[in-house]
């Protein structure tokens, strides 16, 4: 059995004190909604006030994004190291750190690489862009994305996927449950061939993209989708509330 899991990427929204305002409207809700992983990503600067928010409660906290080295002159960067000390969770490869910020596979490797053994959860984000989709070539790029992204990864143990089609980022143009559930499970063997049956049988693979309430049921009643990376919608308390439930009760 794969605990469904719905984790809100705030992306680069909110001050602290949105942050704070945001959690402490829908921190109770969140907290009676059983049988379901609950992750909130908010920027960096917001993980220390919101640990001390969420403490004690099943909601769980995630970073978007960090730099792969322990520590050192790099300026401006957050390591693996500082993430661990206030959060459980990190998103690595998304697609718009992929796009704006030239993030090769072989980053998206040493990151996934960092996080693990600094004792974080991963949430590695792939997907196809558009033109790609158009071309029939959206096997072929999430295979190319996960085989870089998990060179060398030997023990995947609590790794978990975001198949996240570009073209439905942050669009309002979702795939279908059943275009996302087709992906889902080329994923899953693609998983199997990188390790084996039983992982790709244990993995948890979201789905993301335009994710909303309206839409959640559609994809958490497929049977390869474990939940939802959710950008736009999770800034809304009582819409995130609403996909946190339904995936409570539809899987
Ligand atoms: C995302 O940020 O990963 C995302 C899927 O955004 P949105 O839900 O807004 O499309």
């Amino acid at each position: 059995m794969r605990v469904p899991l719905i984790a809100g990427n705030w992306k680069m929204n909110t001050t602290v004190t949105d942050a704070v305002n945001l959690v402490k409207e829908m921190r109770d809700d969140l907290e009676k909604i059983p049988d379901v992983d609950k992750v909130i990503c908010p920027p960096f600067v917001s993980l220390a006030p919101l640990k001390e928010l969420v403490a004690g409660s099943t909601i769980k906290l995630g970073a978007q994004n960090l730099y792969f080295a322990e520590k050192g002159a790099y300026t401006g960067e957050i390591s693996p190291l500082m993430l661990a000390d206030l959060c459980e969770y990190v998103i690595i490869g998304h697609s718009e750190r992929r796009q704006y910020f030239g993030e090769s596979g072989d980053i998206v490797n040493k990151k996934v690489v960092s996080a693990l053994k600094a004792g974080l959860i991963p949430i590695l984000c792939i997907g196809e862009k558009l033109a790609e989709n158009e071309a029939g070539k959206t096997e072929e790029v999430v295979t190319r994305q996960l085989n870089a992204a998990l060179e060398n990864i030997d023990d995947s143990d609590g790794l978990i996927l975001a198949y996240e089609p570009v073209w439905a980022i942050g669009t309002g143009r979702a795939a279908t449950g059943k275009q996302a559930n087709e992906t889902i499970a080329i994923i899953r063997n693609c998983i199997s061939r990188i390790y084996d049956r039983r992982v790709s049988r244990e993995i948890r693979i979201l789905y993301g993209g335009s994710v909303t309430a309206a839409n959640t049921a559609e994809f958490m009643n497929q049977p390869d989708i474990d939940g939802a990376l959710v950008g736009g919608a999770s800034l809304k308390a009582a819409e995130f509330i609403s996909i946190v439930a339904q995936a409570s009760t539809t899987k």
